[in-house]
């Protein structure tokens, strides 16, 4: 032990330490199984078109079905996927089960699929995506892919090539967490996104707080003068549906819309489940 070896020891290993950096172990060496022990599990989550009143697309996001320790969370593992470059067999996995669904289950709604910066800086990314929507015969239009400013950053423009080779390819490519981290504005102006999702740290302030909902408004705007959509991601309450549909918004998505599923456990009637929400954002919105 670390801590007992003399005296110039900086007490790296505390016991809260120890247990954290042994869970980590612990998970890094399962995960390694996880993919052909078939222990991992697409869900679905919908994004809902305001203007429509309807789901037009699914964000895919992944769990891994521990044996012993249940549903584990993506924040616990993708970023120990990512370190141990695990992440590029679960990203290709990720990526062929939602086009499979979008192909055979979404009633012609899209797909969105969150990759990783270390899945992006993968030699032949582009040629992989490409050749598993023509595996499952999605149509390149119907998926679109997030990033989050993680692929941009300290970058010799290969990103914005990689882009524009989706964007040839008649794949969107949606920007995430829009907001946090350092959100430089050059990103939106240099990159093609077709799609900026707010993060929900801004959404989640949006009834307290007045400066939330100027950001908001700005961002809005700022997706109308470049011409691309913006969602709100993490909407919980018909309030935050009203302001959000308010400032223009193009797309709600969270809690209030629909959690993430898997395919077989989603409402048939969802869509009918939406619009009713989405009514009730209105009439809120009028009385505003
Ligand atoms: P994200 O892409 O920003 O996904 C949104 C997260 O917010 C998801 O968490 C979703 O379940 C959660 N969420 C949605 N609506 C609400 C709401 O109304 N309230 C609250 N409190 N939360 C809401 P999740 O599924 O735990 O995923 C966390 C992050 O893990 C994702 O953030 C994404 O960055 C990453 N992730 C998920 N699946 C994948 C994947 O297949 N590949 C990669 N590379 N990353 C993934
Ligand atoms: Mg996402
Ligand atoms: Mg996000
Ligand atoms: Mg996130």
């Amino acid at each position: 032990h670390a801590k007992n070896t003399g005296r110039n020891n900086y007490c790296l290993f505390e016991p809260g330490m120890d247990a954290f950096l042994e869970k980590r172990r612990l998970l890094e060496a399962d995960l390694g199984l996880a993919l052909e022990r078939e222990e991992f599990e697409l869900h679905f989550q919908p994004r809902v078109s305001v203007e429509q009143s309807r789901i037009i697309s699914y964000e895919a996001l992944i769990r891994w079905r521990h044996p012993e320790r249940g549903l584990v969370s993506p924040a616990d593992f993708i970023p120990i996927a990512e370190q141990g470059g695990k992440i590029v067999a679960i990203g290709e996995w990720v990526l062929r089960t939602a086009c499979l669904a979008a192909q055979n289950d979404f009633g012609g709604a899209r797909v969105s699929v969150n990759v990783s910066p270390v899945q992006f800086r993968q030699k032949n990314f582009v040629e992989s995506v490409a050749a598993i929507l023509e595996e499952t015969g999605l149509a390149p239009g119907q998926l679109e892919i997030e990033i989050t400013e993680g692929v941009l950053i300290d970058d010799d423009n290969r990103a914005g090539l990689i882009l524009k080779q989706f964007k040839q390819l008649g794949i969107t490519i949606a920007l995430d967490d829009f907001g946090t981290g350092y959100s430089s504005l050059g990103y939106l102006s240099r990159f093609p996104f077709d799609t900026i999702k707010i993060d929900r740290s801004f959404v989640r302030e949006l009834t307290s707080s007045e400066n939330a909902r100027a950001i908001i408004n700005t961002i809005v705007g700022l997706g109308f003068g470049l011409k691309m959509k913006v969602v709100a991601e993490g909407v919980e309450t018909v309030e935050e549906a009203a302001i959000l549909a308010m400032s223009g918004c193009n797309e709600l998505q969270g809690f209030l819309l629909g959690r993430p599923l898997p395919v077989g456990e989603m409402a048939p009637d969802a869509d009918r489940e939406v619009a009713a929400i989405v009514a009730q954002a209105r009439d809120m919105q009028a009385e505003m």
